[in-house]
């Protein structure tokens, strides 16, 4: 295994996203506990770190979309193998889809993501066979795509747009603890999950709140 360091945009972002994600990994591994079996914190701490690797070796450039792509692609591809469950592969299948819907265009704006971000929600939503509304990432994921493709229609700049689209999905998020589980031991416990937001869209919403600002900076 090389260990080159190339740096770049995506690395930068992931890295802050890393960095929210682990200060609240605690906290996730709680909201896990409720109706899950607790392990969310130490998943997706360990997914991202992968992740930030595989976007540092793999180096991007803002000015060139096929780098970006393609550093989305690789930290996809490892956040999936080291996270592990249903999370790892579903956060993996997002970054990697996104990279693949960003890496033909000649510039990411907002129209370019808005679109690779909803072709990648439609594929979590069909591997995790799950839709809104299921207590899920998605129920974080959706609002935030949707926001997006507002912010295109409006004309809304990359940074604006990813700031109010994060800001949707962390409210989105924080909304799940109104939902009760659709899957897994939450469904047979009936509702007991009721009042915890869902790890998944809380874990999510910070790491969307990561790319967001970084962007803007
Ligand atoms: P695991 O459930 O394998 O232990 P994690 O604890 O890392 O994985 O992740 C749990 C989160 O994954 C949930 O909070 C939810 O957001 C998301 N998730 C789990 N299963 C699905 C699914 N089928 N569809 C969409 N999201 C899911
Ligand atoms: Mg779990
Ligand atoms: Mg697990």
């Amino acid at each position: 295994e090389e260990s080159t360091s190339r740096g770049g945009l995506v690395h930068e972002l992931l890295e802050r996203a890393l960095g929210d994600v682990a200060d609240a990994e605690d906290e996730l591994g709680r909201l896990d506990a409720v109706a899950g079996d607790g392990d969310h914190g130490q998943g997706i701490v360990r997914g991202l770190r992968a992740a930030v690797r595989a976007a540092d070796h793999a180096g991007s450039d803002a000015a060139d979309p096929r780098s970006i792509g393609d550093a989305l692609l690789a930290a996809g591809t490892a956040l999936a193998d080291a996270a592990g469950g249903a999370s790892g592969a579903l956060y993996g299948t997002l970054l990697s889809q996104t990279g693949a819907g960003l890496r033909e265009h000649a510039t990411v704006d907002t129209a370019v993501l808005a679109e690779a971000v909803r072709e990648a929600s439609r594929a979590v939503a069909e591997l995790g066979g799950s839709a809104r509304g299921d207590k899920t990432l998605l129920d974080a994921l959706e609002p935030f795509a949707e926001e997006l493709a507002e912010c295109s229609r409006a004309g809304t700049e990359l940074p604006n747009a990813l700031t109010a689209a994060a800001e949707v999905a962390t409210k989105a998020a924080q909304d799940t603890a109104r939902l009760t589980s659709a899957r897994g031991r939450a469904s047979r416990l009936g509702g007991h999950d009721q009042g915890t937001a869902d790890p998944g869209a809380t874990s999510l919403a910070l790491l969307l709140g990561a790319v967001a600002a970084g962007v803007s900076d």
